[in-house]
């Protein structure tokens, strides 16, 4: 992509609105554009790494053999008073009346909806266990909506269900999810704490929060330094046989939250302590039959008996991702992406476009590139070099490949970390090499 063409509309000064570090360097990076409260527009560049982070959310979620469907935004207040939430939901809730005078909400959630869809076709033990997951726009009238993208009233979600036959079997399902998230989030480049957590209006009995380490996060988490240490994405698990182990590997170790935490507890663990802020990005549930219950999913056994089916649900906050990642990935001069997430690989700086030959050779690289797949945002505007180094540090792609007349004299182009900073100076062949690579 040319920038020359590219629609990023950056901002030179700190927006006065933004509290926190990622809101401020989403506006200033031309991510996003509020359009009310909590509300955002994605634009080009922030559209781009949401879709890398659904994407990572899926390929996950696929893996462990969660099948992806896609359930409506607005549903039928109905099923919600057949649950009973539509009254308990409270004004979190939108609620819309149709020209017929029916009422509808926009979903905040999908369990009534998920519930409803199984109870429909499934008769026997032989039709379980079902994960289901979608990835849809939710909206949660928050009394606060805040922090831009973290705290949103419209928000994109990650949400899966199980469907089981007994709590042994949901417990699999449990844990199933528990140790895809910690894969999941360690691909985006993040360290992710379970903790065990109340249930809330949901209900149910098992439910762990995934919390990634940020300062300016909402909550305060003291653990065991063990989880810091952790390295799930690389592991070999067998996901039928491995998963109780790994996940009592977590839950024996000492992890909490806010009032939660236990003064003794962490005196007893001396300098194995850690201390710090962190974000919620994930939440699972197992809360048995509260839903199948009252939404009549029910299947025969074996035996032919009667069994109301075992649920649990899994939610990935894949917007407040976006926020969350950035508020643990920058430093003074903008956004520093993980490499799996990034909305470009490359930064191509052409530091002369007034130039002949630094402007063909500049070319050249793009187009060598873009053959190669990588992907590359190509600054060929006529800009100050100043200016250049600014936008590219501050929309954070992992390389930047700087181009100028010097080097080309010399033969070399030079090739930035923007992680580590490092600055190398290299031919143009290693260059494509090392980015291609
Ligand atoms: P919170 O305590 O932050 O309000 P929650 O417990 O209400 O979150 P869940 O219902 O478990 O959240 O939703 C699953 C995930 O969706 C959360 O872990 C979070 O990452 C994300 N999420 C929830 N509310 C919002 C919001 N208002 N804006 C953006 N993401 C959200
Ligand atoms: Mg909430």
């Amino acid at each position: 992509m040319r920038l020359s063409q590219y629609f990023l509309p950056t901002l030179k000064e700190t927006p006065a609105e933004a509290e926190i570090v990622s809101h401020r360097l989403m506006l200033r990076a031309g991510m996003i554009r509020q359009s009310s409260a909590g509300i955002y527009s994605w634009l080009p560049l922030g559209f781009r790494v949401l879709k890398n982070i659904e994407r990572i959310v899926r390929e996950e979620q696929n893996a462990i053999g969660c099948q992806e469907v896609l359930m409506p935004t607005i549903q039928p207040a109905d099923l919600w008073r057949q649950s009973g939430r539509y009254d308990d939901y409270g004004p979190e809730m939108l609620r819309i009346r149709d020209r017929r005078d029916r009422d509808m909400l926009y979903g905040p959630t999908n369990e009534e909806q998920i519930t409803e869809i199984f109870a429909a076709s499934a008769r026997s033990y032989r039709d379980l266990p079902k994960l289901l997951y979608h990835i849809q726009w939710k909206f949660r009238d928050e009394i606060r909506p805040r922090f831009g993208v973290m705290r949103g009233r419209e928000f994109l979600m990650k949400d899966a269900y199980s469907f089981d036959l007994d709590a042994a079997a949901a417990r699999h399902s449990y844990n199933k999810m528990f140790v895809s998230y910690l894969r999941t989030f360690e691909r985006m480049g993040l360290t992710a704490i379970p903790m065990a957590a109340d249930t809330g209006p949901i209900g149910g009995d098992l439910s762990h929060e995934f919390l990634i380490l940020a300062d300016t996060g909402e909550s305060e988490i003291a653990c065991h330094r063990d989880f810091l240490d952790k390295r799930w994405a690389n592991r070999d698990i067998d996901f039928d046989t491995d998963l109780q182990p790994i996940v009592d590997e977590f839950t024996r170790q000492y992890a909490a939250t806010d009032e939660k935490r236990d003064p003794a507890k962490e005196q007893a663990l001396g300098d194995q302590l850690v201390t710090a802020r962190g974000i919620e990005v994930g939440h699972i549930f197992y809360f048995g039959t509260k839903y199948s219950e009252k939404l009549g999913a029910i299947v025969a056994d074996r035996d032919g008996k009667e069994v109301t089916v075992e649920m649990g649900s899994y939610g990935i906050g894949v917007s407040r991702l976006v926020g969350a990642i950035i508020e643990a990935s920058h430093d003074n001069a903008g956004i520093v992406w993980p490499e799996a997430v990034a909305p470009f690989h490359v930064g191509l700086i052409n530091l002369k476009a007034g130039d002949t030959a630094t402007t063909s050779a500049s070319d050249d690289l793009y187009a060598k590139l873009a053959a190669a797949g990588v992907a590359v945002l190509y600054d060929d505007r006529e800009e100050r070099a100043g200016q250049k180094f600014a936008e590219m540090d501050l929309i954070g792609l992992p390389w930047q490949l700087i181009v100028g007349p010097r080097g080309l004299e010399k033969g070399v182009v030079e090739l930035k970390n923007r992680a580590s900073g490092a600055r190398e100076d290299v031919s143009v062949d290693s260059a494509l090499a090392r980015l291609v690579g």
